[in-house]
């Protein structure tokens, strides 16, 4: 879906300001405004929103350009109303590299916190319990971006997936363990923190319990990532490649591809080229050729050229981050310079389903 995102590129990164940012901005000029702030005080508060955002953009870069020294490529930044996320194509898997990538991004509100000290330090925090909206101006602004920089640092710390502390536990418990076993007892730890959280949201804020139940998601889908990925570390390429998919010849034309689609379940279309791959078709190309060209338009208007592939001893979990990485329907395996067939993501989840019911039967 194309939303109305902004974005703009730094060192070779896109970033992305999530449309739903705009909202915050209203709510917090409405909250101002009910608070009986005059159109001065509503400008610092918005300034002040701007800038905590600027400084969780900085977090996530420190993420992305520490990534970037071993290689990892960051796919985008986005950041949200509550919170920036970097899309590095993989995690690095030693941990010392792991710790530093998941250090960064705490360390930049740090150094923020750190030259923002003397604010800190020569300004007297007055808290009015009768005021429900924090009044930000010129006299108070850097103090208070610099306790919310510690804020930030502190908060992501949190030893508990999805925050940088989860990672930086399972890197230092990695130096003594496999990454499997360190990621389930990271994701253990996780959990508690998590039920933590919920029990102190029935006392404190009911906001608590909304980081405990995220919290628990993130360790959730963290121990799944890692086990998928063990599960299929001893397999290649070879064991999940399927030789019976459609595919078309390039110069057919859309109705053609319709017709494929509704004859059988597949999602997606090879499209060749006198036998050879050349393109794919994914039911979403269709459906938007249709309506572009009508179904008369010729299939390379509509044919996605960007072919992944990988060799047939490639082993399945390097096959499952190329999935991860290119976003492609499918990946194409050859053997040399012959096409031997197609890879798809729901063929890699059958055959970790498959594994995972053969190493816990029923009994
Ligand atoms: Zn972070």
């Amino acid at each position: 879906m194309n939303t109305p995102d902004y974005k703009i590129k730094v060192a070779g990164i896109d970033i992305r300001i999530h449309w739903t940012f705009s909202l915050i901005i209203l709510y917090i000029i409405y909250i101002n405004i009910k608070a009986g702030q005059d159109f001065y005080e509503v400008g610092w508060s918005v300034l002040f929103v701007l800038t905590l955002f600027f400084c969780v953009t900085l977090h996530e870069l420190g993420h992305a350009l520490a990534a970037k020294r071993y290689g990892i490529k960051t796919r985008d930044i986005t950041i949200y109303p509550i919170g920036g996320v970097a899309r590095l194509e993989k995690m690095p898997e030693k941990p010392m590299q792991e710790l530093i990538v998941a250090f960064a991004g705490p360390l930049v509100n740090v150094v923020i916190m750190l030259l923002l000290l003397p604010f800190i330090y020569n300004f007297q925090f007055q808290t009015n319990e009768n005021e429900k909206v924090l009044i930000i101006g010129a006299a108070n602004f850097l103090p208070m971006l610099g306790m919310v920089n510690m804020w930030l640092a502190l908060f992501n710390l949190i030893p508990a997936f999805p925050m940088d502390g989860g990672r930086v536990l399972r890197a230092l418990l990695t130096m003594r363990t496999d990454r499997l076993q360190a990621t389930q007892t990271a994701a253990g730890i996780a959990k508690v923190v998590a039920i933590g959280f919920v029990i102190l949201g029935f006392y404190l804020n009911p906001f608590l319990i909304f980081i405990g139940l995220f919290i628990i998601l993130g360790a959730h889908a963290e121990e799944e990532m890692v086990k998928n990925q063990f599960y299929i570390s001893d397999l290649k390429a070879s064991d999940a490649l399927m030789t019976n998919f459609p595919r078309i010849d390039r110069n057919k034309t859309i109705a053609d591809a319709v017709k494929i689609l509704l004859d059988g379940e597949a999602k997606c279309i090879l499209v060749v080229d006198e036998g050879n791959p050349y393109g794919i078709l994914s039911r979403d190309h269709i459906i938007k050729g249709i309506s572009r060209y009508g179904e008369s338009g010729e299939l390379d208007l509509i044919t996605e050229r960007n072919l992944i592939f990988s060799e047939m001893d490639t082993s399945l979990s390097v096959v499952f981050q190329l999935f991860q990485e290119s976003r492609s329907p499918f990946i194409l395996v050859r053997r040399g310079e012959v096409f031997k067939g197609i890879i798809d993501a729901e063929n890699i989840a059958e055959l970790i389903l498959i594994k995972n019911a053969r190493s816990h039967p029923e009994k």
